[in-house]
């Protein structure tokens, strides 16, 4: 059966084969045939879902015949031309020399032998003379993000016999050289002449209705259903987001369909009769009827479910059904990355957690505002003047924190409180420092400081907000001793062109968290260094005679932090404690007014102008000159939080130039992106800033009329609303008209995957995210922005919202 090459030899060296069947393929085989070919052979040699019967040439084959035909050398010369990839016709025009001095090139007699034989045992196999098969580019850049933007993603249909295979192959071969694909390789800084191309040659599947299939949601991580898009004609319409597929969602566990949504679709790519594809209607009767059957539905379910479990992660899968018998194919399976590594470090958690919490018994639940577990003995404070009791290992319980329970917190191996949501004091810090932590547990049931007793051991399991009885770490501990090896493993990270930011005020925690793959800091709140090193009141301070104090404390706490992201940016965020907060440092009671609404009141930029204040900012200014100046870090640069008018922001950058800080290439000041006036009035702020950075905690609570602390109307507190999302999207482009960037350090970004990737959609230039979130968003923003240049190059538009979004 196998007659023709490569036959079945058990020991058969595989990379020195010119062409291989899917039967012979497997997974691993990725480098010798490139993802696509490598994962429809591993499809077929290891599962009983269909798959249409094809072979692949190998990377062998490709360098054959770069090598053997001298090519190698004259791509060489005509790559050394293009000394400006942003030059579009520079580019146009070197990739036009490269493709054609490919397909000028005759392929090696053996070479071309070999795909003649091998389309004819597909012939033999199909019982046709002269079938029709799709020849598709497979990758082999292993080095890639995404191999798939090594070589173009054209699909050549309706190839018709062995000539024109060999043709197609050859056009598989140049198009690695498009100016897509080429654009995309120089700004990944990989090399054009180590990749090679595998091409699949594989019977044709006439469609008369194709689409896509996810096991996960890729919006949001969902994994309990499978999702499908399907439409008329041929899947490339669906792909390339060309029509608006209809789309199915079904359940995992019960198979069961749950929702269908059908779209109406007036065109569709056909095959012409004797080849090539052509567009046409659909039929007026079947526009607006559902594509699928729910008996094709469920059947290409559970082909999903299949490759899943067989993979053992989330796949994304294109499919097609055959006009001519009916019959259901899977066309390809890649698997989903970015949310399968999430959900299953989330899953291990969740098991060696519910493992340990089985039979326990439920104390309290609330909001999970900072995940992971802790244990240890209940301390409930009610009384801020008893925090000093508090000792290390315990579980703080309390009602609310505020920025002087800085220091305890820190002890602590988890934090329960009564009150807040998820950008309360206690959230934002917790999560910051690392540490559990449950907030709001009133508004779910009961108060924590009234159910816990102190002294009472407790489990706080904050990822899924439940606190529990007793001791129920101790197996989780033994199970997680067990995969210490898996660590050893290098974890590499994309390029992003949004840069990840991580939101890091606490100078302690810099040389724990510098090494993670973040480009700077985005938001370094001063205030950790108020609550943890100076403890006492600027303005007291500066009564007393001691200004100094101030200015050598910040300083080297700016120093810390600036010293270990070196030479990566830092933003200082100068302090916008509130005057309650204010007042709970010593000294702070002669000099604190006492506001009925402290978040709405003395804070931010309004302090800093005012003669009753102004001296006390003028310290924070000269301790980042220090910082800049004299220890030369010169990575320092500031912003101004709380910022209500524009005549505001002209006072404060003018204090800074008094004390010496000029704004210019090297000297960054952002604003603070978060009073609604902010991004109304952006067009004024424009011109005494060099950018911005959302605070999407306070501009939530702005824009909402919600109370950021009130857990009350805690459920009416989404960044996700339309009216912050428009309110974004409206500043980074009167932003970026005056070629101002555009950053977000609220926790929208952390807490909401989505709310990122509309972030990258919306064009921001940063964000920044808490460190436990850095990774993540890490690669989620570079595969989205991946897609994004995709769509570009391809003119495919996909931003579905962008017409909601429009103020
Ligand atoms: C914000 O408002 O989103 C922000 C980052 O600042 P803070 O939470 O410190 O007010
Ligand atoms: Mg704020």
């Amino acid at each position: 059966m196998f007659s023709s090459f490569a036959e079945k030899e058990p020991n058969m060296d595989k990379s020195n084969a010119y062409l291989l069947w899917f039967e012979q393929l497997e997974r691993k085989d990725v480098d010798i045939v490139g993802g696509k070919s490598s994962s429809l052979g591993e499809m077929t040699s290891k599962t009983d879902v269909p798959v249409p019967y094809g072979f692949a040439t190998t990377a062998h084959a490709y360098r054959y015949f770069i090598d053997q035909t001298g090519l190698r050398e004259k791509m060489r010369s005509i790559l050394a031309e293009l000394t400006d990839v942003e030059n579009s016709e520079l580019l146009s025009s070197v990739c036009v020399r490269l493709r054609g001095a490919i397909m000028e090139q005759e392929m090696p007699q053996d070479l071309q032998d070999a795909i003649r034989r091998a389309y004819e045992e597909l012939a033999h196999k199909m019982n046709e003379d002269e079938p029709y098969v799709a020849v598709r580019s497979s990758a082999t850049a292993e080095d890639l993000p995404d191999a798939s933007f090594a070589g173009q993603q054209d699909t050549y249909l309706n190839v018709h016999g062995a000539d024109q295979v060999i043709r197609k192959v050859k056009e598989c071969y140049a198009s690695c050289f498009t100016d897509r694909a080429v654009y995309y390789r120089e700004k990944q800084g990989y090399d054009h002449l180590s990749l090679a191309l595998s091409a699949v040659v594989q019977m044709m599947v006439f469609s008369k209705a194709a689409g896509v299939m996810f096991t996960v949601n890729v919006a949001n991580g969902d994994d309990k259903n499978i999702m499908i898009e399907g439409a008329y004609g041929l899947g490339e319409y669906v792909v390339g987001g060309i029509v608006t597929p209809d789309s199915y969602v079904v359940s995992k566990d019960e198979m069961k369909l749950i929702s269908v949504s059908v779209n109406e679709q007036d065109k569709m790519l056909i095959r012409k009769p004797g080849g090539d594809t052509m567009e046409v209607p659909v039929p007026e009767a079947d526009r607006r009827k559902q594509t699928l059957t729910n008996a094709q539905i469920l059947e290409l379910a559970g082909y999903a479910k299949k490759i899943e479990a067989h993979y053992g992660c989330y796949m994304d899968m294109e499919w097609g059904i055959d006009e001519r018998d009916g019959k259901i194919w899977i066309l390809q399976a890649r698997p989903e990355t970015v949310w399968s590594r999430r959900n299953k470090e989330k899953k291990n958690e969740e098991e060696q957690t519910a493992g340990s919490m089985e039979g326990a018994k439920v104390l309290l639940k609330g909001l999970p505002a900072s995940p992971g577990q802790g244990y240890g003995k209940a301390h409930v404070i009610r009384d801020p003047k008893d925090i000093d009791e508090f000792k290390d290992g315990e579980i703080l319980v309390t009602e609310m924190t505020a920025p002087d329970w800085v220091p305890a917190m820190k002890k602590a191996q988890a934090i329960v409180t009564d009150s807040g949501g998820m950008t309360c004091h206690a959230s934002i810090v917790s999560r910051e420092l690392g540490i559990p932590c449950i907030v709001g547990t009133k508004s779910r049931g009961e108060a924590a400081t009234e159910v816990l007793k102190g002294g009472e051991e407790i489990t706080v399991d904050a990822s899924n907000g439940v606190v529990f009885a007793g001791n129920l770490q101790v197996k989780k501990a033994e199970a997680a001793a067990a995969p210490a090896q898996a660590a050893a493993v290098v974890e590499t990270f994309p390029v992003t062109g949004t840069k990840i930011y991580m939101n890091l005020g606490d100078p302690s925690l810099a040389d724990k968290y510098a090494s993670l793959p973040c480009d700077g800091i985005g938001l370094m709140r001063e205030e950790f260094i108020w609550t943890t090193y100076i403890h006492e009141h600027p303005l007291y301070l500066l009564k007393t005679g001691h200004p100094e104090k101030v200015v050598e404390a910040l300083a080297e706490g700016f120093r810390k932090v600036a010293q270990a992201m070196a030479p990566r940016p830092v933003t200082l965020r100068f302090s916008d404690f509130k005057s309650s907060e204010y007042r709970d440092l010593k000294g702070g009671e002669e000099f604190e007014p006492h506001e009925p609404s402290a978040l709405l009141g003395w804070r931010g930029a309004s302090r800093y102008y005012d003669p009753k204040y102004t001296a006390a900012f003028r310290l924070e200014v000269q301790a980042v000159r220090k910082v800049r100046e004299e220890y030369g870090l010169k990575n320092l640069n500031v912003m101004i939080p709380f910022c209500r008018t524009v005549d505001e922001c002209a006072k404060v950058v003018s204090i800074m130039e008094e004390e010496g800080l000029h704004r210019g290439p090297d000297f960054k000041v952002w604003l603070m992106a978060e009073i609604p006036a902010n991004i109304i009035l952006a067009d004024k702020f424009n011109q005494y800033v060099d950018g911005y950075s959302i605070g999407s905690n306070d501009l939530t609570m702005l824009t909402l009329g919600c109370d950021r602390d009130n857990d009350v109307i805690s459920h009416l507190f989404d960044e996700r609303n339309l009216a912050v999302r428009r309110a974004v999207r409206h500043l980074i482009e009167v932003a970026h008209r005056d070629g101002k960037t555009v950053s977000l350090c609220g926790q929208a970004a952390s807490v909401y995957p989505e709310f990122a990737e509309f972030l990258v959609e919306s064009g921001i230039d940063s964000m920044s995210v808490n460190p436990d979130a850095v990774k993540f968003t890490k690669k989620m923003v570079a595969q989205v922005e991946q897609r994004i240049i995709l769509d570009k190059l391809t003119g495919r538009g996909r931003n579905k919202n962008d017409e909601e979004l429009a103020w």
